[in-house]
């Protein structure tokens, strides 16, 4: 099978995708993935950057390559944007806010990504009260997060992180301790205008792949920052595992309210190359959701009242078995109970049975 575009390894030239606009490939390494893209959105103070990577010394490393390459320094970022709390975005932010003064702007909803997806029981709401030093209601959520990962799945599975990648990332987040955590200093909603590149960016709020993930639209060139809301030629993972009881729902309505954008021209991906249109590609991902749904109700029909392993097992390939294709699969399975096309209960085991149809 053809490699995706968003599975590429980074790419070392830098390359201006728009007006002021420079497109920074950072390495990662997580499934599926190859490279993040850093914006840098230039104006006469420095710049501004979109997502900086894993935290870590090798892509602080990249970050400075790559920067120097466009003739800039650390020194010159005084914006950072994170689109959402997964640690290969706003991995680079806490050393930008250290030590370049940056402000680091997300939505509000913001939460510390590796408790979601983390299960580590060594780590207190007090630990990271004192560690982070941050305000109550920040901390709260950072709790809720932690109470969430701290029992079985809802579901009564496994999980979803395979324990090695957790462990690999739990090593990480100790070893960087406290300079591993972005402070927002810019908290924002949808609707708020940033000035970025010389012109202004409209916020929109797109929960779904995340709760706190943020889009971003230039009315002027026509660019839209998608983060990992809309990919090129992937659909981002939707979670079970979350604080909103549908997330799957808040997914297509935050698909909805992008495509309802006019006058994008320009779609700029956290990962994988800029593509053209945007609503072509938000409906082909509503699409494959449709059918994946379809497929749910199939294997309901097939197989009877069955766990929510057991669906995940006929809905994916043998290679991605697991919890995170199990917490998926709960996604789906909720959001049809939620339309009334499923039902379910509990059985002695404590597991979530599903009948579909
Ligand atoms: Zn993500
Ligand atoms: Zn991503």
């Amino acid at each position: 099978m053809a490699r995706k575009q968003e599975q590429e390894p980074a790419r070392s030239e830098v390359e201006e995708v728009a007006a002021g606009v420079l497109r920074m490939q950072l390495p990662i390494r997580m499934p599926g993935l190859g490279h993040v893209n850093m914006y840098a959105l230039l104006d006469d103070e420095g710049a501004a950057v979109v997502d900086p990577g894993l935290p870590g010394p090798l892509t602080w490393r990249t970050i400075r390559n790559r920067l120097g390459q466009a003739g800039l320094a650390v020194r010159h970022v005084h914006t950072v944007v994170v689109t959402h709390s997964h640690p290969d975005h706003f991995g680079g932010a806490a050393r930008f806010a250290r030590e370049a003064g940056a402000q680091v702007v997300a939505h509000r909803a913001f939460r510390f990504g590796v408790l979601e997806t983390s299960d580590e029981p060594e780590v207190s709401v007090e630990d990271l009260a004192e560690q982070t030093g941050e305000a109550g209601a920040q901390v709260e959520s950072h709790a809720r997060a932690l109470d969430a990962w701290r029992s079985r799945t809802p579901w009564g599975g496994e999980h979803p992180m395979p324990g090695f990648r957790t462990r690999t990332k739990w090593r990480m987040a100790r070893w960087l301790g406290r300079s591993f955590i972005p402070p927002i200093s810019r908290p924002v909603r949808s609707g708020d205008v940033l000035k970025l590149a010389g012109r202004e960016w409209f916020v929109t709020h797109t929960p779904g792949h995340t709760e706190d993930h943020i889009c971003l639209h230039d009315p002027d060139e026509g660019l839209f920052l998608a983060g990992d809301h809309v990919l090129p030629t992937i659909t981002p993972h939707i979670s079970g595992l979350s604080l909103s009881p549908d997330p799957l729902h808040n997914f297509f309505e935050s698909l909805d309210r992008v495509a309802a954008i006019e006058s994008v021209r320009h779609c700029l991906p956290a990962h994988g190359h800029p593509f053209r249109d945007l609503r072509a590609r938000t409906e082909a991902i509503k699409r494959h959701h449709f059918e994946r749904l379809e497929n749910v109700k199939g294997i309901g029909r097939r197989l009877g009242p069955s766990t929510v392993r057991a669906f995940s097992r006929e809905l994916f390939k043998p290679r991605s078995w697991g919890g995170m294709a199990e917490s998926e699969t709960y996604a789906h399975l909720e959001h049809l109970r939620l339309s009334g096309e499923a039902s379910v209960h509990r059985d002695g085991g404590g597991q979530l049975v599903y009948e579909t149809g």
